[in-house]
């Protein structure tokens, strides 16, 4: 790929006279609020609204690097129909638009009449345009299988916790006044996270905030943390439960605020000393001495105001959801929720469905939602309606088996699961067995390539939202189209109007413009979408004492002793239980992962700025383990499941737990569709896994995995 340089003049003068939009950055969840500078129908430039509280101007290397998108000759450019059959290496003609809708419309109605509406699935990532297609397939066409945010592949485990502990689906954190900090598993200054939290984070610590990180590698946040606790992995859950039970026993906890504010807290007590739940406990399981363990329970209950947070470092094992509600646990008990400084309840902006469907329109389900027919009744909650995310490494089976119900169409918009879930030849047979496979995308993805139809769908810069901010406070923010389309490229609102027409519901989708069903959407807001066109975004003010108003929770309280998880037959307290793959003598090392700072996921990797300066991601393994297995720094080395193996490039360090391997995956690189720039690059791991599910919350399980390396 050729990329001109330019010189700073050429720059300039090409800014100087550009129309400046505000938008929004969208090439990851943490949307940064834009502005965009265009001239003669390119984007020239671009930065952070400096108004927004998100951001305050600024934006990460891959934000800067995403124009690129708006000129890859590699995207999608019209409607493809697959031509072969599928198990084969998919090959695409051409098609309209109008015989694109057409087909999708002939087979919806062909699964409708054999299978039921159910048998129909929608997953999508994050994206609030997906509502449009939510509501032609879950309110008219009648499935509950909807999966708006990827969550069971990433934060599935954190969610349920929030949910089931304080009825609020989506954890922020006020870091900007707190005083002491631990990360469980949560690399949030290595991988996305928004950037008002990294800034806030940091400021804390220039403040005097204590930070300790508890990750079994020294990632980018433990190098700026005060202490590094390097636990063994997928053992988080049984250092909070002695954590808590230290700071209990101690007295340490905020009595008033438990007894208040609290459901469940001294049966949790008991609960604790049944078990015996003690830090000597502990330090068999995760390796860390109980003297520390003690140490930090004393130094968290003390230091106020004060911050337990995890992400998915702790999640991917079995135990993931009751380290997740053990992570909140300990700040509960400590007071430390909902005030300044402290972890911080979602608080959304009033934004509106686009499109309004009358209640005799919709289409009621007579099936189970699929997470509830497969038993599980915790997954984390989803919106737009409120349906349980879909166990994604369970919806083969839906396909191959019939189990628990036959699903037979799928589409994919944005998501990409062929390369994203584990067990990627079950993945693949799952594909090869459906009636319609729709792909919604960008690029040709390895998801796309086994479709029957795929949809070339416009980049952020080219259509408009409407979504939440990603802040503290409530906020709307709005994505402006600034340049045309790639190609015959639609947005989402524009396809789901084309399939609505075609299936005989197109009087609910009547919007002539994005701004028509903006301003329905925006109905709500304090403002109208001609103000937030002209400054982006809306925010409102921070606001605490949700606690005290009383939670989403059965009980109303922050839920110790969690109703949900009595109801579903489980343990209502959090409890400790062992990973269900370990080590052994063939396969001694235990898989982790962790993400690459100059990537998104898997949507980055064809973009040439950022390849060129993290071309491949890499497998990091501990000096011991190195010198053991006789992998050298630099080298290449193969990593063997009991299922697969994939070579890649090794970095010896230190900084690692001896026993297990981090393989830096992004989850992407090695594509073998998606452009010309990723194409090959690095390797994946996900066919190195089995199927892993947790057993309570659906979520993948993407670390319990064991391997052998050797070099190549
Ligand atoms: S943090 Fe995410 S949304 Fe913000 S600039 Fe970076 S890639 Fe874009």
């Amino acid at each position: 790929m050729n990329i001109q340089a330019q010189s700073l003049t050429e720059r300039i003068a090409e800014i100087k006279g550009a129309k400046v939009l505000k938008s929004f950055c969208y090439t990851c969840p943490w949307t940064c609020p834009t502005e965009v500078y265009v001239r003669d129908g390119k984007v020239v430039y671009h930065k952070g609204n400096p108004d927004a509280p998100n951001n305050i101007g600024t934006r990460c290397a891959k934000g800067m690097a995403s124009a690129w998108v708006t000129r890859d000759p590699d995207r999608l450019k019209y409607p493809m129909l697959r031509t072969n059959p599928k198990g084969q290496k998919g090959e695409f003609k051409r098609i309209s638009w109008d015989e694109a809708f057409k087909f999708i419309a002939d087979k919806l109605r062909q699964i409708e009449k054999e299978h039921g509406p159910e048998a129909v699935c929608y997953l999508s990532h994050h994206d609030p345009n997906s509502i449009f297609m939510v509501q032609l397939l879950a309110q008219l066409y009648g499935t509950p299988n909807i999966s708006l945010g990827h969550a069971m592949g990433c934060e599935g485990d954190r969610r349920s916790a929030c949910l089931t502990t304080f009825g609020s689906l989506f954890p922020m954190h006020d870091f900007t006044g707190s005083k002491y900090v631990i990360l469980w598993g949560m690399n949030m200054l290595g991988a996305n996270q928004g950037l008002f939290e990294s800034r806030a984070l940091l400021q804390a610590k220039k403040n005097g905030c204590k930070l300790v990180v508890v990750d079994p590698s020294f990632t980018e946040t433990a190098q700026k943390a005060d202490e590094w606790i390097p636990i063994k992995p997928g053992t988080d859950a049984a250092m909070g439960l002695a954590m808590c039970k230290h700071i209990i026993d101690e007295g340490l906890y905020d009595q008033d605020y438990v007894n208040t504010y609290c459901h469940g807290f001294d049966g949790f007590r008991d609960h604790l000393a049944e078990k015996g739940y003690t830090p000597e406990w502990a330090e068999e399981i995760c390796g860390i001495d109980a003297g520390t363990i003690r140490r930090l329970a004393r130094e968290f209950a003390t230091t106020k105001p004060s911050i337990s947070a995890q992400f998915k470092g702790s999640g991917y094992y079995t135990n993931g959801n009751d380290g997740g509600r053990v992570c909140y646990i300990l700040a509960a008990i400590c007071g430390q929720i909902d005030k300044p400084g402290t972890f911080h309840l979602d608080d959304w902006a009033p934004i509106g469905h686009p499109v309004a469907i009358p209640e005799e329109a919709m289409r009621k389900p007579e099936k189970a939602p699929l997470a509830h027919a497969m038993g599980y009744a915790l997954a984390p909650l989803t919106g737009y309606p409120v349906v349980p995310e879909i166990p994604s490494s369970r919806l083969p089976g839906a396909v191959i088996e019939d189990d628990p119900y036959p699903i037979r169409g799928i589409f994919c918009q944005a998501t990409n699961p062929v390369m994203s879930d584990p067990n990627r030849d079950r993945v693949q047979a799952m594909f090869a067995k459906l009636d319609l496979a729709v792909a919604q995308e960008l690029y040709m993805s390895e998801t796309a390539l086994e479709c029957d139809i795929v949809l070339p769908e416009t980049s952020f810069y080219e259509q408009a939202e409407l979504r939440q901010g990603m802040w503290l406070g409530p906020e709307a923010i709005l994505c402006q189209p600034v340049v045309e389309p790639v190609g015959e490229a639609k947005p989402a609102y524009e396809i789901a109007k084309g399939l609505a027409q075609e299936m005989g519901w197109g009087e609910y989708f009547s919007y002539e413009t994005w701004e028509d069903w903006a301003a329905v959407s925006a109905k709500d807001l304090p403002v109208s979408v001609d103000d937030l066109k002209e400054k982006g975004f809306w925010a409102g003010n921070v606001s605490y004492g949700r606690v005290e108003a009383g939670l989403g929770t059965p009980s109303g309280k922050i839920e110790i002793y969690s109703n949900a998880y009595e109801g579903a037959g489980h343990n209502p307290y959090p409890e400790w239980r062992e990973r269900s793959v370990i080590p052994d003598d063939e396969f001694p090392l235990q898989v982790t992962h962790s993400k690459l700072s100059m990537h998104c996921n898997i949507v980055t990797q064809n973009n040439p700025f950022l390849m060129e300066i993290c071309p491949e991601n890499w497998v990091e393994i501990n000096s011991v383990d190195a010198t053991k297995y006789g992998i050298a720094d630099g080298g290449k080395c193969v990593i063997e499941s009991p299922k697969d193996n994939i070579t890649m490039t090794a970095k010896v360090v230190e900084g690692l737990v001896p026993g297990c391997i981090s393989i830096r995956h992004g989850h992407g690189f090695g594509h073998w569709a998606m452009g010309s720039v990723a194409k090959g690059k690095g390797a994946h791991s996900n066919n190195l896994m089995d199927t892993h599910t947790n057993p309570i919350t659906g979520t993948n399980n993407y670390n319990e995995c064991k391997v052998r390396i050797r070099a190549a």
